[in-house]
């Protein structure tokens, strides 16, 4: 068994905290008591190097939407590795990897998206649109469209780029973000800042925030607006029915351009290919990574609307790329990964009965005196822990509960992520029905011992 083949725990634990800085983690308290080792994973379930299993509500980080262990897309990474490990698309070149995806992407993606720019991840991806965008209305004759509107707590990667469209302060406090001429509106988060506004009354208000921001740039200054169909690294805020509707005119409206980032709302997440079809979202460009090879290669890119990627090509060369763009094994691995999602109709089992009934067992745990809102679409969602269920409020000092709520479901063998005091859910997308009730269980029985 794998077991066998590692160092013992403690000797990796101790090896790890001499030598590997962990992202977005809390150093001085993972040393104190050693980082838990994953040594392998299959299906939704990972095994720890004590042997230890663990549920995978995370779906690693929002990516591994076929689930663990799928042989077919080790081997038809092992063939392309084979035959051609690594080439790439500069300069007049490309490879069959890269048209067949690149042909696979523009037949799922909605309407007239049929032009695919790749990275190496989100975040990547992300930092070629603030350029697209840019050199898109440099093209148009119009320069001085600059400015790319963003949202509070989103967030669109770790790049210096993209770190600045995303609105999450503590990464903006750590090494001067955002960089310029990218502005950020509030979030559309009815549970906790709505107040007395029912939800629709607040999406509204909040989408009219993108109008009274272009007023105030001059919409000749405004290049873009971003936004996650759902935000979901700042909580699952779901948005309100009226939200999308009305940014999507204003975009339409005043001649900017609409960014989707759909690295994880997209490949099924929302029970569609992609969450703009899920809110009736029609973007400019679709941010992907994640689900587009379920995390089994390191992939992400720009799909573009052709009439946008018209200008870009016309205009000459572009000159921005990655070593990694349309790397050959990712780009196979995808392709295998999307045929796996459409061979065995996850992404209409997600819409028909995955996510109802996933979403039915969840809402359970809003009777749970812990839980002021159990949310979810698709198969992505929330739980607000609150000390007053009524208030729609979360504790005074926010993040601790979350924190030992989430320690307790890994203890119990569930992973869950914290955001603040928001527990967030966002499982593989072929579990299984018993395997939700399990989830829901440990769920609860974690949030009993928080009593
Ligand atoms: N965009 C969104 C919506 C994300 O959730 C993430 C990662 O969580 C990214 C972009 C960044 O992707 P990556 O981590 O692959 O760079």
């Amino acid at each position: 068994a794998p077991k066998d083949n590692h160092p013992p725990t403690a000797e990796m634990q101790a090896l790890d905290a001499a030598h590997h800085i962990h992202p977005f983690s809390d150093t001085a308290q993972m040393r104190s008591r050693g980082a838990r080792v994953i040594t392998q994973a299959d299906g939704c379930w990972l095994t720890d190097s004590e042997g230890k299993r663990i549920l995978d509500g995370m779906a690693g980080l929002w990516c591994v939407n076929i689930g663990y262990g799928r042989h077919e897309l080790a081997e038809v990474a092992a063939r392309q590795m084979q035959q051609l490990p690594y080439y790439n698309t500069f300069f007049m070149t490309t490879h069959p990897p890269a048209v067949a995806l690149s042909a696979k992407l523009a037949e799922i993606a909605p309407g007239d998206m049929n032009r695919v720019f790749y990275a190496g991840s989100g975040s990547e991806a992300n930092d070629t649109n603030i350029r697209l965008a840019r050199h898109y209305w440099h093209l148009m004759g119009k320069p001085t469209k600059r400015t790319i509107i963003s949202r509070k707590n989103g967030y669109h990667g770790s790049t210096m780029g993209s770190a600045s469209l995303g609105g999450m302060s503590g990464m903006h406090a750590q090494g001067g973000m955002p960089i310029p001429d990218i502005v950020h509106i509030d979030q559309p988060y009815w549970w906790a800042e709505g107040g007395d506004h029912s939800p629709e009354e607040f999406g509204r208000i909040r989408a009219a925030q993108l109008d009274q921001m272009i007023d105030e740039l001059g919409q000749d200054n405004v290049a873009a607006f971003i936004a996650e169909p759902v935000q979901g690294a700042g909580g699952v805020i779901i948005p309100p029915e009226t939200y999308w509707p009305e940014i999507s005119r204003i975009c339409k409206e005043r001649d900017i351009l609409l960014i989707a980032d759909e690295v994880i709302c997209g490949f099924g997440r929302t029970g569609n290919w992609f969450g703009s079809q899920t809110y009736n979202i029609d973007p400019d460009i679709m941010t992907i990574a994640k689900g587009l090879s379920s995390g089994y290669q390191p992939i992400g890119g720009s799909i573009i609307r052709e009439s946008v990627a018209q200008v870009i090509e016309d205009g000459g060369d572009f000159n921005h790329g990655y070593t990694y763009s349309s790397h050959p094994v990712a780009a196979a691995v995808a392709l295998e990964n999307i045929r796996i999602l459409e061979e065995e109709g996850i992404v209409t089992r997600v819409a028909e009965h995955t996510g109802p009934y996933l979403q039915k067992k969840w809402a359970s745990l809003a009777d749970h005196p812990m839980v002021g809102e159990a949310r979810m679409v698709g198969m992505m969602g929330a739980l607000e822990l609150t000390p007053d269920a009524s208030a729609r409020a979360g504790f005074a000092n926010e993040g601790t509960v979350g924190l030992m709520t989430r320690e307790r479901c890994f203890a119990n063998g569930l992973v869950m992520r914290h955001v603040g005091d928001k527990m967030i859910l966002s499982p593989p997308l072929t579990i299984s029905d018993s395997e939700i009730d399990t989830l829901v269980e440990l769920a609860w029985k974690s949030l009993d011992e928080g009593m």
